[in-house]
């Protein structure tokens, strides 16, 4: 019936310690209007000072979307007037973005073309109370990557795999932390509908407010079924904003657009043209490092493991990176990846700072992968192991002795309490000589209970099965 046409851009945050054009700090948790300076609070007669590490991040991030990069860049004032904005512009650029046509693979068969990939300053944000509302400046000045795809999106699902495929890379350059959470990456879409295989597109609405992948997808999808709706009845598509409510789960109109913005770009007078040497090209190509797509095929290859295994631990960098340094003590990919993402995982994500707070050494970390696969140590061991020392420095061999976490495989001690078990669970031992399979279960756990969880759980269930069928 219809072809849906999806282009997307997308706002991330430079990971830089100060502004783009300032030195102030970029911390996210500070108090209102402490990050600010006479530059990004535009005051007048100051100067901006066009901060380095912006700008190699910028490199690095269209290098990696195989972006040309202009050789000169320059910066221009968009002009508009908004109580967030102190300086009543926003210095970004528009004319000789800092790289362009590039592009992303977001699965086997399909790559997307990037347009454009410019740098900018953030505004402020703006706090409504019921009467009045607040302005807080930390963010203005905030170093800001836009990169804006072609339209050649043609699902939801294409959008949502486009937005996973960049937030990786640019997690793995170093770009952004992509948290969306704190808003360092932001997207707005722009959807149109047209005639099965027509020429040209139709009429296109903007999308904006998606604070998460999964809104993104849902707001796309929610539109196409709203335009296809419209177009069924012949009724007209109006070019206009609108915003996701993820609580009601539609799209609501913001603005209509009456009239193109006319920005007034022009030049930044206060800011020199910028020479993109070869060199500096060379030199960021060079520190890029491996690409997720690469890692992914590497590991396929290098360590045997499927498809579905390699998505997994490349999608964590933290993770991908702390499992090649485990193997580093213990070449045992499958048996370090099993123990990753389960027991590790489960800890992880109870820890307040999530992977920032890991603190088990991959050398501590290697061992109980050892351990455990010596059947040194059962599944409940390895888990109280890691409980405590996830997040401390506490060493692996003294946790296991402390706690008398070595397994117990010594049969004789285990078949002598099960002897016992047997006598004081007449009840269980009946059900099971009745038929009932699962009461073992119950005699296996009564012998975890008595040897504080360190008997070989395989060890107590065979001998058990043993003496239940004498
Ligand atoms: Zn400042």
């Amino acid at each position: 019936m219809f072809d849906t046409t999806i282009g997307l851009e997308v706002h991330v945050q430079l990971n830089t310690e100060s502004k783009i054009f300032c030195s102030c700090s970029t911390e996210f948790e500070s108090p209102p209007n402490c990050n600010i300076c006479p530059v990004c609070s535009g005051q007048p007669g100051v100067l901006p000072v066009f901060n380095k590490k912006a700008l190699s991040l910028g490199l690095r991030a269209a290098l990696s979307l195989n972006c040309k990069i202009n050789e000169s860049i320059y910066f221009e004032r968009k002009n508009y007037f908004y109580p967030d904005l102190p300086k009543d512009y926003q210095i970004s650029q528009y004319k000789s973005p800092l790289g362009h046509e590039g592009s992303i693979q977001i699965n086997k068969n399909k790559k997307i073309g990037i347009e454009r990939v410019h740098l900018e300053e953030d505004a402020g944000k703006l706090i409504h109370k019921d009467k009045y509302s607040l302005v807080d400046f930390n963010r203005t000045g905030i170093p800001l990557l836009e990169i804006v795809s072609h339209p050649e999106l043609t699902s939801p699902d294409e959008a949502f795999d486009y937005l996973y495929s960049l937030k990786l890379i640019l997690q793995y350059m170093g770009v952004s932390t992509c948290n969306m959470e704190k808003g360092y990456l932001r997207c707005d879409a722009n959807i149109s509908l047209k005639e099965k295989g027509a020429d040209s597109f139709g009429t296109k609405v903007e999308l904006k407010n998606m604070n998460s992948f999964k809104g993104v997808k849902a707001g796309l999808e929610y539109e196409v079924k709203r335009q296809a709706a419209q177009l069924k009845d012949k009724k007209i598509i109006v070019q206009e904003t609108r915003l996701w409510d993820s609580d009601k789960l539609k799209t609501v109109v913001m603005r209509s657009k009456e009239e193109a913005h006319d920005y007034r770009y022009f030049p930044e007078p206060d800011l020199p043209d910028f020479i993109i040497s070869k060199k500096m090209i060379d030199q960021e190509k060079e520190s890029l490092g491996e690409l997720p797509k690469a890692k992914r095929e590497r590991f396929i290859n290098q360590y045997q493991f499927n498809e579905k295994e390699s998505c997994l631990l490349v999608e964590n960098k933290q993770l991908a990176d702390f499992f090649e340094k485990v193997l580093n003590f213990y070449k045992q990919p499958k048996k370090i990846y099993k123990l990753l993402f389960g027991p590790f995982l489960e800890q992880v994500n109870l820890l307040k700072g999530g992977f920032d707070s890991v603190k088990i050494s991959a050398k501590d970390f290697a061992k109980v992968v050892k351990y455990f696969s010596e059947n040194k140590i059962n599944n409940l061991g390895v888990k109280k192991i890691i409980s405590l020392t996830i997040d401390s420095n506490n060493d692996v061999d003294k946790v296991i002795k402390k706690e008398g976490l070595i397994q117990l495989s010594d049969e004789k001690g285990i078949e002598k309490i099960a002897e016992e078990i047997l006598v004081n669970n007449s009840k269980a031992v009946q059900e099971y000589k009745q038929g009932k399979a699962q009461a073992i279960q119950f005699l296996v756990g009564q012998i975890m209970k008595e040897t504080r969880g360190r008997a070989n759980p395989q060890l107590a269930r065979n001998i058990l099965e043993r003496r239940l069928k004498k």
